[in-house]
């Protein structure tokens, strides 16, 4: 029997970034440079596949510090982590390598800039996430408070409406923290700010290519980890766009292919994490019971690359 005719509308950019691929590389680099074990605290990015390819060669992921042995290099994940991360592994004389996103760090700085001069802070972003617990913990307990939604942003409570900053998460959706920013905006004119938010590149052109192919699509698959925040918003954009048969899937294995009955036009993208592998994997399942027609659709190229940790380049090095 004929297989039924389906065109997968392919989103580009999609999957894997600058700071993920650099996370990535310092962990397959150290322990190629120091030999297994090398301890990463927390997933290095959040997809299993990636954790686990890692795992293989040699790499222990770990939740703490406290976890991690003496006499063995430690790396910090590309979320970003409190200040008092570095500090323990300093006291116990750990070698770290730190892998967080340059683009995270620059949010870190931005805070530290903004409490020195004397603003409170107000951090757009998901409880929870590390990006989150990281980017509280640059500056002392209470120095910034967290708006989740649009009600947080209408009843914040502020110590003085003239010395005021916000920051956001870089992983956000474009639509909803712009929509936030207007509430605060309005209720703070004063507030210091970054021009638009301080959300990625990559958070920004993913969103956008889905913008471009959702509407046109009768389901959208977005392969990435349930606790990847990126690729949660990129579910949440397509469907606010109308495409309801939007899901969020780990890989080909885990597609409920009931869902997807009778489309014509299937999108695919992938979360900033999400390595490329599991895009064509996702696609060689779609050949398996589809005839299936490719139409790639980019919004816009990327080149950013991050450089590496200098240590990562020297020649000899003990732990
Ligand atoms: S999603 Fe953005 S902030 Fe996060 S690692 Fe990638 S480039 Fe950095």
């Amino acid at each position: 029997m004929a297989k039924p005719k389906l065109t997968l509308v392919l989103a580009s950019p999609r999957g894997f970034c600058a700071g993920v691929e650099r996370a990535i590389e310092i962990v397959e680099r150290a322990l190629e440079k120091f030999g297994p074990p090398v301890y990463v605290r927390h997933e290095i990015v959040h997809n299993r596949f990636v954790v686990e390819a890692l795992e293989a060669k040699g790499a222990v992921f770990v939740e703490e510090l406290n976890e991690v042995p003496e006499n063995v290099p430690v790396i910090f994940s590309a979320h970003g982590v409190p200040k008092t991360v570095p500090a323990e592994a300093e006291n116990r004389n750990l070698f770290y390598l730190d892998a967080t996103c340059p683009l995270v760090s620059k949010v870190h700085r931005e805070a530290e800039r903004h409490h020195r001069l004397g603003r409170q802070i107000l951090l757009i972003g998901h409880a929870g996430h590390p990006e989150v617990i990281g980017t509280m913990g640059q500056l002392p307990e209470g120095s910034i408070l967290l708006v989740e939604e649009i009600p947080d942003a209408e009843n914040v409570e502020v110590a003085d409406p003239e010395n005021l900053a916000f920051i956001t998460q870089t992983t956000l959706s474009v639509d909803d923290t712009a929509e936030m920013i207007g509430v605060l905006r309005r209720r703070f004119p004063l507030i210091h700010g970054p021009n638009k938010e301080d959300i990625c590149y990559a958070t920004t052109n993913r969103q956008q290519a889905v913008k471009v192919i959702a509407p046109d699509c009768d389901a959208l698959l977005v392969v990435g980890a349930p606790n990847s925040s990126n690729s949660q918003r990129l579910v949440e954009v397509a469907r606010n766009l109308g495409c309801a048969k939007s899901l969020l899937v780990q890989r080909a294995a885990s597609i409920d292919w009931s869902i997807l009955q009778g489309i014509t036009r299937l999108g695919v993208t992938a979360g900033a994490s999400a390595p490329e592998l599991l895009v064509e994997e996702v696609i060689a399942a779609c050949r398996e019971r589809f005839d299936v027609t490719i139409e790639e659709i980019t919004v816009t190229a990327e080149s950013v690359r991050f450089k590496l940790p200098r240590v990562l380049n020297e020649t000899s090095m003990a732990v």
